[in-house]
Protein backbone atom coordinates (compact mmCIF):
# COMPACT_ATOMS: atom_id res chain seq x y z
CA UNK A 1 0.00 0.00 0.00
CA UNK A 2 1.39 3.43 -0.78
CA UNK A 3 1.52 5.83 2.06
CA UNK A 4 0.45 9.31 0.57
CA UNK A 5 0.85 12.43 2.74
CA UNK A 6 -2.00 15.29 2.84
CA UNK A 7 -0.54 18.93 3.19
CA UNK A 8 -2.90 19.89 6.88
CA UNK A 9 -3.51 19.30 9.91
CA UNK A 10 -6.97 19.31 9.36
CA UNK A 11 -8.78 16.05 10.69
CA UNK A 12 -11.54 16.74 8.64
CA UNK A 13 -9.85 17.48 5.12
CA UNK A 14 -7.99 13.76 6.21
CA UNK A 15 -11.08 12.06 6.54
CA UNK A 16 -12.48 13.69 3.61
CA UNK A 17 -10.19 12.49 1.06
CA UNK A 18 -9.53 9.14 2.96
CA UNK A 19 -13.17 8.33 2.43
CA UNK A 20 -12.67 9.22 -1.57
CA UNK A 21 -9.96 6.91 -1.80
CA UNK A 22 -11.76 4.37 -0.31
CA UNK A 23 -15.40 4.56 -2.51
CA UNK A 24 -12.81 4.55 -5.52
CA UNK A 25 -11.01 1.26 -4.48
CA UNK A 26 -7.88 3.44 -3.77
CA UNK A 27 -6.67 1.70 -0.13
CA UNK A 28 -3.44 4.45 0.10
CA UNK A 29 -2.21 4.93 3.11
CA UNK A 30 -3.22 8.34 3.87
CA UNK A 31 -1.35 10.44 6.58
CA UNK A 32 -1.62 14.04 7.28
CA UNK A 33 1.16 16.62 7.82
CA UNK A 34 1.31 16.19 11.46
CA UNK A 35 2.41 12.35 11.36
CA UNK A 36 5.78 14.57 10.19
CA UNK A 37 6.08 16.99 12.91
CA UNK A 38 9.74 18.45 11.60
CA UNK A 39 8.46 19.70 8.26
CA UNK A 40 8.29 23.30 7.96
CA UNK A 41 5.41 25.58 6.88
CA UNK A 42 5.91 26.77 3.15
CA UNK A 43 5.38 30.45 2.85
CA UNK A 44 2.20 30.46 0.05
CA UNK A 45 3.63 33.27 -2.43
CA UNK A 46 2.01 31.84 -5.26
CA UNK A 47 -0.74 33.91 -7.51
CA UNK A 48 -3.08 31.62 -8.01
CA UNK A 49 -4.57 28.66 -5.88
CA UNK A 50 -3.08 26.26 -8.40
CA UNK A 51 0.25 27.39 -7.72
CA UNK A 52 0.17 27.37 -4.21
CA UNK A 53 -1.53 24.18 -3.92
CA UNK A 54 1.98 23.02 -6.15
CA UNK A 55 4.03 25.20 -3.44
CA UNK A 56 3.07 23.16 -0.59
CA UNK A 57 2.34 19.57 -2.10
CA UNK A 58 6.30 20.73 -3.69
CA UNK A 59 7.80 21.32 -0.16
CA UNK A 60 6.01 18.47 1.24
CA UNK A 61 6.96 15.47 -0.83
CA UNK A 62 10.62 16.84 -0.91
CA UNK A 63 10.84 16.85 2.70
CA UNK A 64 9.42 13.40 3.17
CA UNK A 65 10.58 11.58 -0.02
CA UNK A 66 6.51 10.26 -0.13
CA UNK A 67 3.88 11.19 -2.73
CA UNK A 68 2.04 14.43 -1.76
CA UNK A 69 -1.67 15.87 -1.73
CA UNK A 70 -2.27 19.34 -1.22
CA UNK A 71 -4.85 22.06 -1.71
CA UNK A 72 -5.70 25.69 -1.46
CA UNK A 73 -8.84 27.55 -1.91
CA UNK A 74 -11.12 30.74 -1.22
CA UNK A 75 -14.23 32.92 -2.48
CA UNK A 76 -13.86 34.55 -5.46
CA UNK A 77 -16.66 37.51 -5.77
CA UNK A 78 -17.47 38.25 -9.63
CA UNK A 79 -18.19 42.14 -9.10
CA UNK A 80 -14.93 41.97 -7.66
CA UNK A 81 -13.50 40.70 -10.24
CA UNK A 82 -12.51 36.98 -8.31
CA UNK A 83 -11.55 38.73 -5.11
CA UNK A 84 -11.36 37.67 -2.19
CA UNK A 85 -9.47 34.56 -3.92
CA UNK A 86 -6.07 33.75 -3.00
CA UNK A 87 -6.08 36.69 0.21
CA UNK A 88 -9.76 34.84 1.39
CA UNK A 89 -8.34 33.88 4.71
CA UNK A 90 -6.31 37.58 5.24
CA UNK A 91 -9.17 39.66 3.71
CA UNK A 92 -9.66 41.80 6.67
CA UNK A 93 -5.91 41.57 7.26
CA UNK A 94 -5.37 39.01 9.98
CA UNK A 95 -5.09 35.54 8.78
CA UNK A 96 -8.06 33.32 9.50
CA UNK A 97 -10.46 35.74 11.61
CA UNK A 98 -13.34 34.52 9.86
CA UNK A 99 -16.27 36.73 10.91
CA UNK A 100 -14.34 40.17 10.21
CA UNK A 101 -13.37 38.93 6.92
CA UNK A 102 -16.99 38.02 6.17
CA UNK A 103 -18.29 41.46 7.68
CA UNK A 104 -15.39 43.23 5.86
CA UNK A 105 -17.10 42.06 2.12
CA UNK A 106 -20.40 42.13 3.27
CA UNK A 107 -19.60 45.95 3.46
CA UNK A 108 -17.78 46.12 0.38
CA UNK A 109 -20.81 44.55 -1.67
CA UNK A 110 -23.43 46.95 0.72
CA UNK A 111 -24.83 48.77 -2.36
CA UNK A 112 -24.76 45.55 -4.84
CA UNK A 113 -28.22 43.69 -5.40
CA UNK A 114 -28.71 40.66 -5.66
CA UNK A 115 -28.84 39.46 -9.30
CA UNK A 116 -25.05 41.30 -8.77
CA UNK A 117 -24.12 39.16 -6.47
CA UNK A 118 -22.30 36.29 -7.72
CA UNK A 119 -19.51 34.34 -6.55
CA UNK A 120 -17.78 30.61 -6.15
CA UNK A 121 -15.78 28.94 -3.81
CA UNK A 122 -12.85 27.49 -5.39
CA UNK A 123 -10.41 24.97 -4.79
CA UNK A 124 -7.26 23.23 -6.03
CA UNK A 125 -5.64 20.38 -5.53
CA UNK A 126 -2.05 19.08 -6.21
CA UNK A 127 -0.30 15.80 -6.40
CA UNK A 128 3.51 16.38 -6.37
CA UNK A 129 5.73 12.83 -6.63
CA UNK A 130 9.53 13.22 -4.95
CA UNK A 131 11.36 13.00 -8.04
CA UNK A 132 9.01 16.40 -9.40
CA UNK A 133 6.47 14.98 -11.17
CA UNK A 134 3.13 17.14 -10.72
CA UNK A 135 -0.13 17.64 -11.16
CA UNK A 136 -2.95 19.94 -10.24
CA UNK A 137 -6.88 19.67 -10.45
CA UNK A 138 -9.74 21.97 -9.65
CA UNK A 139 -13.27 22.27 -8.35
CA UNK A 140 -15.60 24.97 -7.63
CA UNK A 141 -19.12 25.64 -5.86
CA UNK A 142 -21.01 28.26 -7.30
CA UNK A 143 -23.56 30.47 -5.85
CA UNK A 144 -24.76 34.00 -4.68
CA UNK A 145 -23.66 36.02 -1.81
CA UNK A 146 -26.61 36.58 0.48
CA UNK A 147 -26.84 40.39 2.53
CA UNK A 148 -26.79 38.85 5.80
CA UNK A 149 -25.00 35.60 7.50
CA UNK A 150 -26.98 32.71 7.92
CA UNK A 151 -26.29 29.49 9.30
CA UNK A 152 -24.06 28.09 12.05
CA UNK A 153 -21.96 25.36 10.56
CA UNK A 154 -19.03 25.06 8.59
CA UNK A 155 -16.36 28.03 8.58
CA UNK A 156 -14.82 31.32 6.96
CA UNK A 157 -17.67 32.83 4.28
CA UNK A 158 -19.97 29.82 4.69
CA UNK A 159 -22.88 31.51 6.23
CA UNK A 160 -22.88 34.36 3.54
CA UNK A 161 -22.68 31.66 0.30
CA UNK A 162 -25.88 30.10 -0.82
CA UNK A 163 -24.98 27.05 -3.46
CA UNK A 164 -27.15 27.87 -7.10
CA UNK A 165 -30.05 25.91 -6.81
CA UNK A 166 -30.21 25.57 -2.99
CA UNK A 167 -32.68 28.12 -0.61
CA UNK A 168 -29.98 27.59 2.14
CA UNK A 169 -26.49 29.08 2.98
CA UNK A 170 -23.51 26.60 3.12
CA UNK A 171 -23.50 27.07 6.83
CA UNK A 172 -27.44 25.84 6.90
CA UNK A 173 -26.16 22.33 4.66
CA UNK A 174 -25.20 19.51 6.87
CA UNK A 175 -21.33 18.77 6.72
CA UNK A 176 -22.21 15.66 4.83
CA UNK A 177 -24.71 17.92 2.38
CA UNK A 178 -21.83 20.42 2.04
CA UNK A 179 -18.84 17.55 1.15
CA UNK A 180 -20.72 16.77 -1.96
CA UNK A 181 -21.31 19.30 -3.42
CA UNK A 182 -17.93 21.24 -2.38
CA UNK A 183 -15.28 22.65 -4.19
CA UNK A 184 -12.62 20.31 -1.84
CA UNK A 185 -14.63 17.74 -2.64
CA UNK A 186 -14.96 18.24 -6.62
CA UNK A 187 -11.13 18.85 -6.86
CA UNK A 188 -10.48 15.55 -4.14
CA UNK A 189 -12.46 13.52 -6.61
CA UNK A 190 -10.77 14.85 -9.90
CA UNK A 191 -7.72 13.79 -7.95
CA UNK A 192 -8.93 10.03 -8.12
CA UNK A 193 -7.80 9.25 -11.49
CA UNK A 194 -4.57 11.06 -11.20
CA UNK A 195 -3.51 9.19 -8.16
CA UNK A 196 -4.64 5.68 -10.18
CA UNK A 197 -2.71 7.01 -13.19
CA UNK A 198 0.68 7.91 -11.08
CA UNK A 199 0.47 5.77 -8.29
CA UNK A 200 -2.05 2.96 -8.56
P1 LIG B 1 -7.75 27.15 2.94
O1 LIG B 1 -7.25 26.95 1.54
O2 LIG B 1 -8.45 25.94 3.47
O3 LIG B 1 -6.69 27.70 3.84
O4 LIG B 1 -8.89 28.27 2.87
C1 LIG B 1 -8.62 29.63 2.63
C2 LIG B 1 -9.79 30.52 3.03
O5 LIG B 1 -10.79 30.46 2.02
C3 LIG B 1 -10.48 30.13 4.32
O6 LIG B 1 -9.89 30.74 5.42
C4 LIG B 1 -11.88 30.66 4.09
O7 LIG B 1 -11.93 32.04 4.38
C5 LIG B 1 -12.07 30.49 2.60
N1 LIG B 1 -12.70 29.18 2.30
C6 LIG B 1 -12.15 28.13 1.63
N2 LIG B 1 -13.01 27.11 1.54
C7 LIG B 1 -14.12 27.50 2.18
C8 LIG B 1 -15.37 26.86 2.46
O8 LIG B 1 -15.63 25.69 2.11
N3 LIG B 1 -16.26 27.57 3.16
C9 LIG B 1 -16.03 28.83 3.59
N4 LIG B 1 -14.90 29.48 3.38
C10 LIG B 1 -13.94 28.83 2.67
Amino acid sequence: MTRLILATRNAGKITELEAILADAGLPHDLVGAAAYPDVPDVKETGVTFAENALLKAHALAAATGLPAVADDSGLCVDVLNGAPGIFSARWAGSHGDDRANLDLLLAQLGDIAPPHRSAHFACAAALALPDGTERVVEGRLEGTLRTAPSGTNGFGYDPILQPTGETRTCAELSPAEKNAISHRGKAFRALVPVIRELLG
